[in-house]
């Protein structure tokens, strides 16, 4: 069945590549995004789309597209440079534009999918993280105008089910990566490719033991797209089970870019989790998905991309 399908958050980076995959099924998309942290030029290639409409949409005042058979809710600064700087906007985000989200998705018995975070389970004292895992969030630190706005997002959702029936899916996105990332937001992936490529030291910040897991974007589409398609209700994990240490990570960017840079170490943020890997059995066993493309496979992906962005930054 074709939809119309409104993304909000249609412009960034995991935004724009979800409206492809939309538009690669025969759906129609609208984008809402207010370009905070996003950019036109990452929806640039769809202009002449029919299917496609862009609406500069600020998602934290109330807002209507028309009828929609299918919200995805995107919309929120997600690198933890972006959201510090843009504290109140990413806490508004989270709580009014969720809640405004999730009343257009009412009012037009539309589905509703929430673009949920890892950082739900804060600084983990369970390894891996099952979706069943509560989390360990500070809920007054630097951090928490992002995590404590998601897990509110979580519990909206799951009240609009509860309450009003909105059928609804809620991923808990690990560490995405991939191109359309912007090269100056500060994740590790971006700076470390933007620092290699131009010859500068890598900036691991603590002694880099602490780890994430990377998830390419395409393996990170798919398996959105199949919870999208599934009937499940309740979180579902979608990263790559595979965990580096930063510094590991570090190594890679320097041995896929060919890159003579040295690393160089800087203090770690306040409240930087120290672990991060997610159990996927329940991808696996619900969605069918599991994750293809590795580390290194995936920087090599993703490095025409990144030369392409320095260079037009440099301009
Ligand atoms: P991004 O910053 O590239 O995209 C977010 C988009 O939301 C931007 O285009 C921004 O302009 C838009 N936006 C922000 N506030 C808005 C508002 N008030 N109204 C309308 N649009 C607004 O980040 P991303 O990596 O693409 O993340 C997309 C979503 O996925 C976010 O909700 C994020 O929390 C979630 N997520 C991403 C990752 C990851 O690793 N990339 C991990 C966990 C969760
Ligand atoms: N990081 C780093 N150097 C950088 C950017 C990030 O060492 O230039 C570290 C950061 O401290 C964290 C990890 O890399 O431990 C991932 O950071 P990112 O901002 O990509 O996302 P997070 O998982 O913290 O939300």
């Amino acid at each position: 069945m074709k939809m119309r399908v409104l993304v909000t958050g249609g412009a960034g980076f995991l935004g724009s590549h979800l409206c492809d995959a939309l538009l690669g099924e025969g759906h129609s998309v609208v984008a809402a995004d207010n370009l905070l942290t996003g950019r036109a030029r990452n929806v640039h290639h769809l202009r002449n789309e029919s299917r496609f409409e862009f609406r500069q949409v600020d998602v934290t005042e109330p807002f209507d597209v028309g009828k929609v058979d299918y919200v995805f809710n995107f919309a929120s600064p997600a690198s933890p440079v972006d959201y510090m700087v843009h504290g109140i906007p990413t806490l508004k985000v989270g709580s009014v534009g969720t809640f405004n989200a999730l009343e257009v998705a009412r009012r037009h018995g539309a589905k509703f999918f929430m673009a949920s975070t890892s950082e739900c389970y804060g600084d983990p004292l369970e390894h891996p993280q099952k979706e069943s895992y509560w989390g360990n969030v500070n809920p007054i630190g630097p951090r928490s105008v992002y995590d404590e706005a998601k897990r509110f997002s979580e519990a909206a959702t799951m009240a609009y089910r509860r309450y009003f029936k909105v059928d609804v899916r809620i991923v808990r996105i690990f560490n995405t990566y991939g191109p359309r990332m912007q090269l100056n937001d500060g994740r590790v992936v971006p700076n470390f490719m933007k620092q290699a490529l131009r010859g500068e030291g890598l900036t691991v910040y603590g002694d880099g033991s602490q780890t994430r897991s990377f998830c390419y974007v395409s393996d990170e589409i798919d398996g959105i797209m199949r919870l999208a398609h599934s009937s499940e209700q309740e979180p579902v994990n979608i990263g790559n089970p595979n965990e580096f240490t930063i510094l590991d990570c570090a190594k890679q960017v320097l041995a896929v870019t060919g890159s003579k840079s040295r690393i160089t170490f800087e203090p770690l943020p306040q409240d930087d989790p120290k672990q991060r890997r997610p159990d996927i059995t329940r991808a696996r066993t619900l969605l069918g998905w599991e994750p293809k493309i590795y580390l290194q496979a995936g920087l090599k992906l993703s490095l025409d991309y990144f030369r392409e962005a320095l260079a037009e930054d440099q301009h």
